[in-house]
């Protein structure tokens, strides 16, 4: 089942290292294949190859078991078979932590949200490393999570953020829920909805709530001369970065700044913003129930507003249940209306 190809890191923010890295005095070239690359991913989506897997652990269908393969520096997916489910560390590093970032993220919707991988079928995990040529992005393709290794100047390895696993894993289960399409205000919410999952599969790993997290995105990914920098704030939209290399976070926390048909990354801010208080308010995980069961009854076409009013139903039915506090539709209304969705 394909859906559109989510990247990482969006377009506006590689198009604005394209044209201002060599400025900065970095070496733009990366940046560009980066972005040329990322194109060219769009319009042709590759032919898988079917590797051998000589010696390695055959995945068992429906248990949600991971693959990771190094596609050895080139921009080719599906590349050598390196490890498989139950099978020991191996090289390079990031090998294992594209694995351990895809267990982290199945047992987080497992254990929190009860959901069995990407389909509730217990879909394999497909892993790529090494993708490309210090290639700044990571992706999703529909049916494999692909990480670059960053050209250590803007962004560093992919893997090693879980929340970039846990984002784009996250559009997988979008794909099979709701479906939303990635334009407008349901491309909004898909975007919100990989980075609160994301947001919390880091809080799962990290064994902190919401109260601890800085609920940034992709500060780890950073390289060295962006240190401090993320790509997305939750709690405060529109923060993330600011520098001449990246630009200037454009991200919307109200919908007062909301861009009509804005890039979804954009206007997610507000989504976002609306899950960060109410997590501060209710605890992250009982948010993430409440916002996990809302997905599963959202549509294609759905509005903010359908979040807002689908997450207090949802909200009142686990009250009931005593699966969250008595007190959760009052607070989910209460962030919906801070960020201007009523
Ligand atoms: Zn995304």
């Amino acid at each position: 089942m394909a859906g559109p190809i989510c990247f990482y890191v969006p377009s506006h923010i590689i198009d604005h290292i394209a044209r201002n890295a060599r400025r900065a005095g970095l070496d733009a070239d990366a940046a560009q294949r980066t972005a040329v690359a990322s194109a060219a991913i769009r319009q042709q989506r590759q032919t898988l190859a079917t590797t051998s897997m000589d010696a390695l652990t055959t995945p068992r269908p429906g248990q949600g078991d991971r693959q990771i393969f190094d596609d050895q520096q080139r921009f080719e997916t599906g590349g050598k078979l390196v490890r498989g489910e139950d099978d020991g560390p191996a090289a390079p590093a990031n090998v294992n932590a594209a694995y351990d970032s895809l267990g982290a993220t199945r047992e987080f919707f497992r254990e929190v949200l009860g959901r069995d991988s990407i389909d509730n079928a217990g879909m394999t995990l497909l892993g790529d490393v090494n993708y490309g040529d210090k290639y700044d992005n990571a992706f999703w393709d529909g049916t494999r999570m692909v990480f670059g290794n960053g050209d250590e100047q803007i962004f560093q390895d992919f893997t090693r953020d879980v929340d970039v696993c846990a984002h784009e894993l996250t559009h997988g289960i979008t794909q099979h829920t709701a479906g939303l399409i990635y334009t407008d205000q349901p491309g909004a919410m898909n975007e919100a909805f990989s980075d609160i999952f994301a947001a919390c599969v880091d809080q799962f790993v990290q064994k902190v709530d919401a109260g601890e997290h800085n609920w940034l995105i992709g500060e780890e990914v950073m390289a060295a001369p962006m240190y401090g920098e993320a790509i997305r704030s939750m709690a405060h939209p529109g923060t993330a970065y600011d520098n001449p290399v990246l630009g200037k976070d454009p991200q919307a926390g109200h919908m007062s700044q909301y861009v009509p048909d804005g890039d979804p990354h954009i206007n997610s801010g507000i989504i976002n913003r609306a899950f960060y208080l109410s997590a501060i308010d209710l605890g992250s995980y009982p948010a993430a129930k409440i916002f996990y069961a809302a997905l599963q009854s959202l549509w294609p076409h759905a509005l903010f507003t359908d979040c807002a009013y689908l997450c207090a139903e949802q909200a009142r039915l686990l009250a009931r249940d005593g699966k969250v506090s008595r007190n959760a539709p009052q607070t989910i209304r209460a962030a919906f209306r801070e960020v201007g969705v009523a």
